[in-house]
């Protein structure tokens, strides 16, 4: 597999410890096994995957509460099962406090991802229920914690492709982690990455131009997710709709120049410097998260 054997050079932090002669520690961490592993409450679904709470049985009498997240049983042959295979191998390989940690994988009778429970949940859940009580601080926190975490995933070239506040979990009120990395890549010495299969459910208002009409992504594009994202965290949880239609229509809203508004709350300079500038219809003249990280510490004072 060349994203694993790559991963292996790349000495991912988290698997470091194979070489210390440690074999049992990391098959703990890394193949659990389903009897070790009870399922509980579902925190949240899609069409072919969801997420249970969980508690792990280890070895010395302590549990640990994790979630868990595994195919339905009808998409257990699927290609889908593929994918969540793809994203235990991704997140695997990221060690970052902005990153939702995985701690293990079982893989019979079905390939589960076993991660961190984060307790707070999904942001855009948390943006919606406490509107009246989140601090523009506390917004300008959780931004500078995404572009953290999207800045390490910029250094691994890892792009994320599904940057968005549902896939943010609130792990305190002042810390988020990333999470969700069912449509993340890898991508190749070009720097970018191209879908083949477009007809998957893609969450196209969050999408960059280049992705709607050539599919193309790349960390400029999650620099534009990005920027929507912000949308969302500043609007409270807002829907970025500003284009009712099918992904043509949006596309060519943006050629012409038409770009989401300042949400009323929002205050002008993190429209104009922050959001905006994620939005430059040319790729390369996007901000990288790195800059984006020293415009949001500038703000922050
Ligand atoms: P999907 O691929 O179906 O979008 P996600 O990984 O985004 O799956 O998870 C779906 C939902 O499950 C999230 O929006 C969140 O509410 C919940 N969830 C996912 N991971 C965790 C976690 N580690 N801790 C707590 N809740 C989680
Ligand atoms: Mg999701």
């Amino acid at each position: 597999n060349f994203l694993l054997s790559n991963m292996a050079l790349n000495g991912g932090s988290s698997l470091q410890f194979d070489d210390e002669g440690t074999s049992e520690l990391t098959a703990e961490i890394y193949e659990l096994e389903m009897k070790k592993l009870e399922l509980g409450t579902l925190l949240g679904q899609g069409f072919y995957g969801e997420v249970r709470m969980g508690v792990i049985r280890h070895s010395d009498g302590t549990e640990e509460t994790v979630a868990v997240k595994k195919l339905k049983s009808v998409a257990m042959n699927h290609p889908e099962s593929v994918d969540l295979q793809r994203e235990c191998a991704i997140m695997k390989s990221l060690n970052h406090p902005n990153i939702v940690e995985i701690k293990a994988i079982v893989t019979e009778p079905s390939t589960m991802l076993v991660m961190e429970y984060v307790p707070m949940g999904c942001l855009l859940a948390y943006l919606r229920t406490e509107k009246e009580i989140v601090t523009d601080q506390q917004l300008i926190k959780y931004a500078t914690d995404v572009a953290e975490g999207m800045a390490y995933l910029g250094e691994n070239n890892i792009v994320h492709r599904d940057l968005a506040a549902r896939n943010i979990l609130v792990a305190a009120e002042d810390l988020v982690k990333i999470s969700d990395f069912g449509l993340a890549r890898q991508v190749g010495y070009n720097g970018y990455y191209v879908v083949r299969d477009y007809a998957q459910k893609l969450p196209m208002p969050w999408y960059a131009p280049e992705s709607l009409a050539y599919w193309k992504f790349s960390v400029q594009s999650d620099v534009w997710s990005f920027g929507v994202t912000l949308y969302e965290m500043f609007s409270r949880g807002e829907e970025p709709n500003f284009v009712s239609g099918d992904h043509n229509l949006l596309l060519r809203a943006l050629q012409q120049g038409r770009r989401l508004p300042c949400p009323p709350r929002c205050p002008p300079l993190i429209y104009r410097d922050l959001m905006r500038p994620c939005w430059d219809a040319e790729a390369s003249h996007r901000p990288s998260f790195k800059v984006l990280l020293d415009k949001l510490r500038y703000v922050a004072n």
